[in-house]
């Protein structure tokens, strides 16, 4: 108890984290209010595959839009999301929103669509059937679903998370493919890329060479990362991709597709469908 006392002694003497805690709490009840007035919205951003530029799928991402007020971006809600457990909701309903918009473009195009997925999602026991639903409910075959995890949901300071990975490999069993996000910056043995039940890396995008970056260390990492995926059969994806030079690059490198600015922001649903409906039919 005194322990307790002490750490809410120092907690009151430190205004910015007082700050802190209320602003979060803040934001919780607003995000607990905005699930029930339906303020929550997925935007897609296309996946270009390299060899003929076409989008082969699309990253669902989340916003959230009070009315009358900016966009908010998902940095300033995820974290207090993922603290007070709304993820695990949120989260639901992103999957079966996602499937449901993309099983359309999925029948007409073969469009898949990559669903991020929070360490805290994982840790619930219902987490594959959770996923297995948004499938059914929505027709989506299982191979047209990609979650993506960070490398910490399945190596959590050097310890395998067994649960992760079982609901992972369930869910592989089923067809649905796993990619790591921002790979390479997270911190961890590179033996885990063997071991797990993952298909795809998508290279952050804190690899891709700046304009004008002449230094060859830049491509030297980028390809070393391409090699290591290709060598374990592992799709690669160069996320953050802003320039021709970079698209040119990761052509070079044999990199299967990419991701970014370059090709296109995350767009609402219905710019992605006209995107996709463009992309597949232009004549190459
Ligand atoms: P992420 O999964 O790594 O998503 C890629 C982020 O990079 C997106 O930011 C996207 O808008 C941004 N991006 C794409 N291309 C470029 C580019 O060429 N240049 C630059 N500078 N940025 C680019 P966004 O949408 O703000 O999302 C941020 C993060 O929030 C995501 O990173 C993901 O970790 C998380 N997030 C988004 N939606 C969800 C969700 O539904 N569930 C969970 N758990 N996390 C989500
Ligand atoms: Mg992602
Ligand atoms: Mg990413
Ligand atoms: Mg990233």
């Amino acid at each position: 108890a005194a322990k307790e006392a002490g750490r809410d002694q120092l907690v009151s003497f430190d205004p910015t984290l007082r700050e802190k805690r209320l602003e979060a709490a803040r934001t919780t009840e607003r995000l607990r209010r905005a699930i029930v007035r339906d303020e929550l919205i997925v935007h897609f951003q296309p996946l270009i595959r390299l060899a003929d530029e076409r989008i082969t799928g699309v990253e669902a991402l989340i916003r959230w839009q009070p009315p009358g007020q900016r966009m908010v971006p998902p940095d300033k809600f995820i974290g207090v999301a993922e603290d007070s457990g709304l993820i695990v909701p949120i989260g639901a309903w992103v999957l079966r929103e996602s499937c449901r918009v993309v099983a359309a473009w999925h029948r007409e195009h073969g469009t898949v669509v990559s669903v991020n997925v929070s360490p805290r999602q994982l840790r619930e026991p219902d987490f594959a059937a959770t996923v297995l639903d948004a499938l059914r409910g929505s027709g989506l075959p299982p191979v047209a679903l990609i979650l993506e995890i960070t490398e910490g949901v399945l190596v959590d300071s050097g310890a395998v998370t067994e649960q992760a990975i079982g609901h992972l490999s369930m869910l592989r069993a089923h067809g649905v493919r796993v990619a790591v996000d921002d790979f390479g910056t997270g911190y961890s043995s590179l033996a885990y890329l063997r071991d797990l039940p993952i298909d795809h890396i998508k290279i952050d995008r804190s690899f891709m060479p700046a304009p004008g970056d002449t230094d060859p260390a830049a491509r030297t990492l980028v390809k070393a990362i391409i090699d290591l995926a290709s060598g374990l059969r592992l799709g690669t994806i160069a996320e953050g991709v802003e320039t021709a030079e970079q698209v040119a690059l990761l052509r070079d490198l044999g990199c299967q597709r990419a991701q970014g600015f370059y090709y296109s922001r995350p767009v609402p649903a219905d710019d992605a469908a006209r995107l996709i409906l463009e992309s597949s039919t232009v004549t190459s």
